[in-house]
């Protein structure tokens, strides 16, 4: 009988965080991994680790050109779209610098609106895309008064998720989570969640998703979060 083919993951933003823990999680279940990070130090860690390492940094249009021709040949049956920065902690009605709304922006919208048309050639059938959004993103269920500009970025990269789901219908399953206020360099050291159990859970919520998720906004336990 022939033996089943390892599932190959690809995670984009993998040098540290949430991303770095999904390699590690991933590779300890025996997938295939392929991750991506900017510095030559984060590559040759993801290399020790057992990851394929592809250098890539979202924000460069020339640095995300070149991501199709890399992982030509590849069937990926889960992507990670994680790379995302918090920026400036703004209050509502602090105007952010255009310097800071470039970077945030770039970084968390432009980046995956560049990265996923690298993608198509390189899905298997039903693949599962997940972008990393944040609950901060979801505009049914604002309350808070901080992080202004991240907050936008986020409900940006919704609106990119949506429009993803129904060009890939029937491609890809295409969701954004939320990955838990997680212990990283971004959520800070009060945070709720150590981040083996926020990428247990996002691994977990991933596995277990259906074609009639895609287009929807799930927390790290697969809850549903309003848009
Ligand atoms: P970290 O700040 O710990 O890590 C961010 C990751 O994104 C790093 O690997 C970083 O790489 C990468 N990255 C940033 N900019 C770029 C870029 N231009 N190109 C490629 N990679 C880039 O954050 P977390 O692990 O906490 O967060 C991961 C994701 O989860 C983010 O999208 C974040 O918004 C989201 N999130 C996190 C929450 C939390 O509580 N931690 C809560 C809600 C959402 P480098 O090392 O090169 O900077």
């Amino acid at each position: 009988m022939p033996m089943k083919s390892p599932p190959h993951v690809l995670i984009v933003g993998a040098s540290r965080g949430i991303g770095l823990e999904l390699v590690r999680q991933y590779l300890a279940d025996g997938a295939l991994v392929t991750a991506t990070a900017r510095d030559d130090a984060s590559l040759q860690r993801l290399r020790e680790l057992g990851a394929r390492a592809l250098k890539l940094d979202v924000t460069s249009a020339a640095s995300v050109a070149g991501l199709a021709w890399q992982v030509d040949g590849s069937h990926f049956s889960t992507v990670v779209i994680n790379a995302g920065v918090y920026g400036p902690r703004l209050r509502t009605l602090d105007t952010p610098t255009d310097t800071d709304f470039d970077q945030v922006m770039h970084t968390n919208v432009l980046g995956p609106m560049r990265v996923v048309p690298q993608l198509l050639d390189a899905l298997a059938p039903q693949a599962r895309l997940a972008v990393m959004s944040s609950r901060m993103g979801s505009i049914g269920s604002r309350t808070a008064n901080s992080g202004w500009l991240y907050r936008a970025s986020k409900a940006a990269l919704n609106s990119v998720l949506k429009d993803l789901s129904l060009a890939l219908i029937d491609r890809a399953i295409c969701v954004a989570l939320h990955p838990g206020w997680v212990r990283t360099d971004m959520g800070g050291e009060q945070a709720d969640l150590p981040v083996e159990t926020s990428a247990r859970m996002l691994r977990g919520t991933i596995a277990g998703l259906a074609a009639t998720d895609s287009g929807h906004f799930f927390d790290h336990d697969g809850t549903p979060i309003p848009w």
